[in-house]
């Protein structure tokens, strides 16, 4: 393996990449990405932050983290939200107008739009 090749790896995993991603990326074998992430950071797997890649302490007992920090979550959310939109999205059906409409997310929405919700409010 190449230097360039594990500066790759390393940019690829800080940027939440799978082993698989990055071999397929970088024609090597998942095994030899493996083996380097796991000798690189001394650690075993998922115990570094999945937006920075710095090493996170892990509590014995605790719930692991995935990140160093609040930031670092907040930050990996901001980037990742609209995947995870993607994944979540459903049809509703609006309690004013009755059609049909798409809700992102767990939360409940009744409206398909602004001017439904004034309607419903008004009594409409
Ligand atoms: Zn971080
Ligand atoms: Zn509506």
């Amino acid at each position: 393996m190449t230097d360039r090749q594990k500066r790759q790896i390393e940019a690829m995993r800080r940027k939440g990449c799978s082993y698989a991603e990055i071999s397929d990326e970088l024609e090597l074998s998942p095994n030899t990405v493996k083996s380097y992430c796991q000798r690189s950071r001394g650690g075993s797997e998922g115990d570094v932050c999945r937006n920075c890649g710095e090493p996170i302490m892990q509590n014995h007992g605790a719930k692991q983290k995935n990140f160093c920090s609040n930031h670092c979550r907040q930050d990996w959310w901001n980037h990742n939200r609209n995947q995870i939109n993607h994944r979540d999205r459903r049809t509703a059906i609006c309690d004013c107008c009755g059609q049909a409409f798409e809700v992102h997310g767990k939360r409940k929405q009744r409206f398909c739009s602004q001017e439904c919700y004034a309607d419903w409010r008004r009594g409409g």
